[in-house]
């Protein structure tokens, strides 16, 4: 099971970058594969300690440097929450973040099946909604 999870994670972080038409090294696969499989919106500091995991000799710099390679080519989402530090998301289905006031933890939120930002926001007649980046602060149940 753990194969083929790994397989798969590798696999995806290929195409990801074959599509962006980013060069694919050692490192940018092994920062990759770590946002990947994180589903806690980690920070660049997270990122590093994780990818340190398995690639004792990365540096924090190069961590850097994989993550806004990756943020500028639209394989990641770079995300700027308040003061805080900078935070990743690897999903790209259209979703806003809902951020919980205590714990800072993030969650991806879709609309409601069959909603379009269109149904839900008081736009400007005649406006397109091209992507949604948005930020729900709130409460989140344990
Ligand atoms: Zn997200």
């Amino acid at each position: 099971m753990a194969i083929s999870k790994t397989s798969s994670t590798r696999s995806m972080a290929t195409s990801l970058v074959r599509k962006a038409g980013v060069r694919m090294t050692q490192q940018r696969r092994a920062v990759l594969e770590t946002i990947l499989t994180s589903h806690d919106h980690p920070t660049a500091a997270m990122i590093f300690e994780r990818t340190k995991a398995h690639m004792p000799g990365i540096s924090l710099a190069t961590v850097y440097n994989c993550l806004e390679t990756m943020a500028e080519t639209g394989i990641i989402n770079h995300l700027n929450f308040d003061n805080g530090p900078s935070r990743f998301c690897p999903n790209l289905e259209p979703h806003v973040h809902l951020l919980d006031d205590t714990s800072n933890r993030v969650l991806d939120v879709q609309l409601k099946p069959g909603l379009r930002p269109e149904d839900v926001f008081e736009l400007p007649e005649g406006t397109c909604v091209t992507r949604m980046d948005a930020c729900l602060h709130g409460n989140i149940p344990v």
